[in-house]
Order: C-alpha cells, then structure tokens, then sequence
C-alpha cells in the first residue's frame, strides 16, 4: 500500500486537531522533550516551532528552533 506524505500544518490547524489533553501533551514535549543536536541533549528552554507536520501514522512531527542556543532540531511529538 503507498504510504501518503506528510502533511503541513499551520498552528491553527493544528490547535483544531488536538484536544485539551493532548494540546498539553504536545507543549510538554515541546518544552521538556525536544533533542538538540547542538547541544547534544534535550533542548532545556524548548523550541521555537517552525514547522508542523502531520505523518502519515498520525504523528505529529514539528521541526524549530532551540531557545538556547537557536540551533534547528527535529523532535517528533
Ligand atoms: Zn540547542
């Protein structure tokens, strides 16, 4: 079966996909959860999102910014 691609999302779109608990879900991840490659360990201050995307399993995958030292990284949510 072919796999679909993933789908962008903005933030609004975003905050109509998820409901309370799982909009916290996704701002604990945000700022606790997020690898940094550039500070080789969790991105302490969080991330400045960019990026939104939809995975075709239902993921959510967000691509940002690390508040510490402004490098990009690629959690997954
Ligand atoms: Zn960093």
């Amino acid at each position: 079966m072919k796999r679909f691609p993933e789908i962008t999302l903005n933030q609004f779109q975003l905050a109509v996909l998820l409901d309370e608990e799982e909009r916290h879900f996704y701002n604990v991840v945000i700022d606790n959860y997020v690898y940094c490659c550039h500070c080789r360990g969790v991105a302490i201050e969080g991330i400045d999102v960019e990026e939104i995307y939809l995975t075709d399993l239902n993921d959510i995958r967000v691509v940002g910014r690390c508040r510490k030292c402004g490098g990009g990284g690629s959690p997954t949510a």
